[in-house]
């Protein structure tokens, strides 16, 4: 039942919330990985980077198999509780793959209200809302 995603594309900008919401579990896999993936730092440990992975799920086992799969790919690799982040040289591109939207929107890392969501694009997806100063630390542009 393999229906050609690629052709079907009928994505607007009208996907919000809800649709976050609503991500499958291969979604939040694939988002988590390019979250990883993008990471602004060679090496992070386990709880930072657990905590950048609870942006998209807060469950253990998606966690683990999300941490398991960036491995089995190559994105990372993991030692002694720590991360390495194994770098295709793609940075998240603050200008290119973080979009801002003026609305009601809550952060998605520390649940402060927001008046400006800031979203990371992520091939697989996009991962926000997020206020200036969390979607920095998501990134790992500060820690
Ligand atoms: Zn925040």
């Amino acid at each position: 039942m393999t229906s050609d995603e690629g052709s079907e594309k009928k994505a607007t900008a009208a996907e919000s919330d809800a649709a976050s919401e609503s991500r499958s579990r291969a979604e939040k896999i694939e988002l988590g990985v390019a979250l990883l993936e993008h990471l602004e730092a060679d090496e992070v440990d386990l709880p930072a980077a657990i905590d950048r992975i609870e942006t998209i799920t807060t469950s253990p086992a998606l966690t683990r198999e999300i941490l398991d799969t960036a491995d089995k790919r190559g994105v990372i690799d993991r030692e002694d509780g720590r991360l390495r982040v194994r770098r295709g040289g793609s940075y998240v591109q603050f200008e290119s793959q973080v979009v801002a939207r003026e609305g009601e929107f809550t952060c998605r890392r520390c649940g402060a209200g927001l008046s400006t969501g800031h979203f990371i694009v992520f091939e697989a997806g996009e991962l926000g809302p997020f206020g200036s100063d969390c979607i920095r630390k998501v990134v790992g542009r500060e820690s």
